[in-house]
């Protein structure tokens, strides 16, 4: 079974994490630029480097690769594309970010799962709530 709601809210946490804001947070089928899609995670891109954005992006498919190991979706394969076009240039072995990020998954499943949780509950969660369920340490928000 897709972990959708576990796969966007690592995508929150993770920007969070990186010191973004994460304006949106939805799950639910809906079609986006003529693709259909299950979830959304709207953060602001500016002022992070190339390879902190490539592990926003890659850890959805981390967490979901985590929880289901039958795991197989395009949408994440959505995910791996755009965090290699980002890591073209910057790393040579992209498993190797892969791994940093499953370790980071781990460090921050308490807030990843809270926010999975409300998210699956509420279907939408808007920026003020997502500060409030992800309740990341402080010393990540201080940046
Ligand atoms: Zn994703």
């Amino acid at each position: 079974m897709r972990q959708t709601h576990h796969h966007e809210a690592a995508h929150a946490v993770f920007a969070l994490w990186s010191g973004l804001r994460v304006t949106d947070l939805r799950i639910g089928r809906e079609e986006l630029n003529g693709v259909m899609i299950e979830g959304v995670c709207a953060f602001v891109h500016g002022g992070v480097s190339d390879l902190a954005l490539a592990e926003i992006y890659l850890a959805g498919p981390a967490v979901e690769s985590m929880m289901d190991h039958n795991w197989n979706y395009n949408e994440i394969n959505e995910d791996y594309l755009q965090a290699g076009l980002l890591l073209e240039n910057v790393v040579e072995d992209i498993t190797a970010v892969v791994a940093k990020v499953k370790q980071r998954v781990n460090s921050l499943f308490p807030e990843i799962d809270r926010l999975a949780k409300a998210l699956l509950e509420h279907k939408r969660l808007d920026e003020h709530e997502i500060m409030q369920i992800a309740r990341m340490p402080a010393w990540r928000l201080s940046k």
